[in-house]
């Protein structure tokens, strides 16, 4: 069974924060394709990092928040979008970091398809050498790690649902666009494509 998922519309009426607090307004930084620097975590500067950036021009200013902070000799509107002036290719492959196998698995379990208790696996198990890696660490709820515990796929007759494998970071962002920020400024949803389909 799929949750339905809630609507950016929703997010931005539940949870906006308040916006006259500066720090509540950090900025979503674009790579100079006007793509976010990264999905998942989404690419957030302060608005001191923001503004820091904008003085040194590295940054063009996309869009900005109603609100204002006050310096002894100006005023500034924060950005509440910035894009960079330079672009960054991104890496290729992302670290393989704990974070990153569970997104690269959609935050569900590959042997049942839980989301809860997450935990990791060694597809292959240590003991008979399967290593720390890509190809052989998936996500597994807990109750499924506890089953298969140290045996083979075949002997315990279960197959993670997608071969582990390494992602690159393109695909990790596409994964990553299915889980959309607990926060979105309205400002932001030009650039964030979340859970969109583009239908031909
Ligand atoms: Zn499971």
């Amino acid at each position: 069974m799929q949750a339905a998922r809630p609507d950016v519309a929703d997010f931005v009426k539940a949870q906006a924060p308040d916006l006259r607090n500066p720090e509540s307004c950090p900025a979503l930084v674009l790579n100079a394709d006007f793509r976010p620097l990264s999905y998942y975590p989404l690419s957030l500067w302060s608005w001191q990092d923001t503004v820091k950036a904008v003085f040194l021009d590295r940054v063009n200013i996309v869009s900005e928040y109603e609100t204002i902070v006050h310096s002894p000799s100006t005023d500034f509107v924060l950005p509440s979008v910035v894009s960079l002036k330079t672009y960054v290719k991104p890496p290729r492959y992302p670290a393989f970091t704990r974070f990153n196998v569970f997104l690269r698995d959609g935050f569900t379990c590959q042997y049942c398809g839980a989301p809860h208790e997450l935990t990791f696996d060694h597809v292959i198990p240590r003991r008979a050498g399967g290593r720390t890696t890509w190809d052989n660490v998936v996500a597994a709820c807990s109750p499924c790690n506890l089953r298969k515990g140290g045996r083979m796929p075949k002997q315990a007759n279960m197959m993670p649902r997608n071969k582990p494998i390494q992602p690159t970071v393109y695909q990790l962002h596409e994964t990553g666009r299915r889980f959309p920020p607990n926060y979105c400024h309205e400002s932001w949803q030009d650039y964030l494509y979340w859970d969109t389909e583009l239908e031909a």
